[in-house]
């Protein structure tokens, strides 16, 4: 279809080159070529004759469109209206034809597998397919079913439970001599690297994407070893995501491999259970007499980031049996400037946790060494950093380790959103030796004209000159004023469950509506 040199690309043997000695060119019109289609398709003309429109078309619908001078073709589940290229195809009308009015995905993989009809057919795009309600497979059988025709070539629908069926990914995957990638088209714009978690172990690929309040699930027993080195890119736009694995025997696959449980589902994130990979912890610093710092070292082939606002969970076995608590990760620093220090290979997560001496698990983490490894989940949280996105004043209540949420909040607010003109913190401890990063935090106050913080101890010493007391309605009306009036302002809170509760009481009182609050909870 487009031109491709004719020498080494597409490797011998690679699937490129599927449509081995077939496939002829048809010598085009002058005025059509691919130069003159892209010109055509940047005039701003309306190609699909939808006035820009797009619309879900049913079977029946895609049907009708069979002719040369109204052909509409469906590839992975999106249509297209292929008239106005008909000329340009360097594959002839005849090729075209050949899956007017129906699913063209089979054919166009045997093809041209490589081309990005994305972008040459974009502007001929009708609209997505309407799907069929599709009844929920038997686990095994119906899974290896899917597994067999994606790798012929046909994208399998998602096990897909109570969400929109167009909003459900599908993937496919293609090999060269030394690596084979796993694409995933999400359908989604605004895609990032934030929704995509990827681990490798034991030669089972698994890897999810989030999508809002849902959760696509790849995960297969790959039919031959890879590298840990595994590469993931997210085409933000598009909000297509490919998985890179470097093949370790470079030979053909003849399958990406076995389909494991709930493998291409796409369900509620809640539903989909929380996985958990074996860390490293690389250090363990002090913060203050109670609370540390760990560094834990993800393994290589793990790619995920913890979004600001969210928590994991830390597995560990306590006398025999399984606890799990959670925890929220924090940069490494307050100071933006700061960068995170680079951890050998692999990415680092840090945790600053309070050790409490009758604690179950914080005791036992205490007792953690510098080489043991602890499991640590997936990210979860309601936190949404559009919540701060347009934002003028941020407040931020935290009580004890409750400061933990505030961190990586603190470091996105102010180095990302230009809207914003105050972050107060008012940060309530029992002693002075209690508060975290006090030190950064006034370091912070001196560099950031927008931020300021409040340090308010509940049993201070004869020499505190700070604010005392508890959590009140006059503390906070007094330290929490807006910027101007009718500003746009969040307050998120995070402490013990009963601060938080009376917090969200108290700024209720003092008339902030539900939306304005945000309290970090599990
Ligand atoms: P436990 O055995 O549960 O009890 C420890 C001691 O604390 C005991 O002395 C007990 O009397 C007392 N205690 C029990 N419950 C509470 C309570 N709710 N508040 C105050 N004292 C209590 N902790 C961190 O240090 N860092 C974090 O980043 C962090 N993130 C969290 C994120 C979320 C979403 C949630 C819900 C909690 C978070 N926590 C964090 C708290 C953490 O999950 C544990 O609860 C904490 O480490 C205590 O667990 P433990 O098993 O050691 O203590
Ligand atoms: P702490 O030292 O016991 O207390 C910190 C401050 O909070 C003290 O001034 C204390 O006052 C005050 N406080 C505690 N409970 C209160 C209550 N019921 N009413 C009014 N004030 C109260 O705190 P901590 O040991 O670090 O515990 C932090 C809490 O935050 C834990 O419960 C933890 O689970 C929670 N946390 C939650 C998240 C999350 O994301 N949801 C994250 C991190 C931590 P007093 O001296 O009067 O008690």
């Amino acid at each position: 279809m487009l031109n491709v040199p004719a020498a080494a690309f597409p490797a011998p043997g690679s699937q490129q080159r599927a449509a081995r000695g077939g496939r002829s060119k048809v010598p085009l019109k002058p005025g059509r070529s691919l130069m003159d289609w892209i010109r055509l398709t940047k005039s701003g003309k309306d190609l699909t004759g939808l006035k820009g429109r797009l619309i879900e078309v049913t079977e029946e619908e895609l049907a009708k469109h069979n002719k040369t001078d109204d052909c509409w073709i469906c590839i992975r589940g999106l249509v297209y209206n292929v008239t106005p290229y008909m000329e340009y195809h360097p594959g002839g009308e005849g090729e075209l034809m050949k899956a007017a009015g129906a699913d063209g995905t089979d054919l166009f993989d045997q093809v041209h597998r490589w081309v990005n009809y994305e972008s040459m057919l974009k502007e001929c795009l009708v609209g997505r397919m309407a799907l069929k309600p599709i009844a929920l497979p038997k686990e095994s059988t119906s899974a290896l079913s899917e597994e067999k025709k994606c790798l012929n070539g046909m994208l399998p629908e998602s096990k897909i439970v109570g969400t929109s069926k167009s909003l459900a990914p599908s993937y496919d995957w293609f090999q060269t001599d030394c690596s084979v990638t796993v694409v995933v088209y999400t359908k989604q714009k605004g895609m990032n690297s934030e929704m995509v978690i990827l681990d490798y172990e034991d030669s089972r690929l698994r890897g999810e994407i989030i999508i809002r309040d849902y959760s696509y699930l790849l995960n297969i027993e790959l039919s031959n070893a890879v590298q840990e080195d595994i590469a993931v890119h997210v085409a933000e736009k598009v909000g297509k995501v490919e998985i890179v694995l470097k093949k370790i025997d470079n030979i053909p696959w003849k399958k990406l491999g076995q389909p494991l449980e709930s493998h291409n589902s796409f369900i509620k994130r809640t539903d989909q259970g929380l996985y958990y990979r074996k860390c490293k912890l690389i250090s363990k610093t002090d913060v203050t007499h109670d609370t540390k710092l760990f560094c834990l070292l993800l393994p290589q082939s793990t790619h995920f980031q913890v979004p600001v606002g969210q928590h994991v969970y830390l597995k560990q076995i306590v006398t025999g049996k399984e606890i799990v608590k959670p925890y929220t990760p924090v940069s490494c620093s307050l100071q933006t400037h700061f960068k995170e220090p680079s951890c050998h290979d692999g990415a680092c997560l840090f945790l600053m946790i309070k050790i409490y001496p009758s604690g179950l698990f914080s005791s036992e983490l205490d007792r953690l060494q510098i080489g043991d490894y602890i499991y640590v989940s997936n990210p979860e949280g309601s936190f949404q950093k559009s919540q701060v996105q347009t934002l003028e004043d941020l407040f931020l209540l935290a009580a004890g380790t409750g400061f933990t949420p505030m961190i990586k909040l603190l470091n996105y607010v102010l180095t990302n959103v230009n809207s914003l003109w105050t972050v107060k913190l008012m940060f309530f401890n029992k002693t002075e030796d209690d508060i975290l990063w006090r030190d950064q935090l006034e370091q912070l106050i001196l560099q950031d004209k927008r931020f300021e913080a409040q340090f308010i101890l509940s049993e201070p010493s004869k020499e505190w000159n700070g604010k005392r007391g508890k959590i009140s309605s006059s503390l906070l009306s007094e330290f929490f004023k807006r910027s101007k009036q009718d500003s746009k302002v969040l307050i998120c809170i995070c402490g013990s469950a009963p601060f938080t509760e009376q917090g969200e009481r108290f700024l209720k009182d003092l008339g902030y509506c539900k939306e304005e609050i945000h309290s970090f909870t599990a």
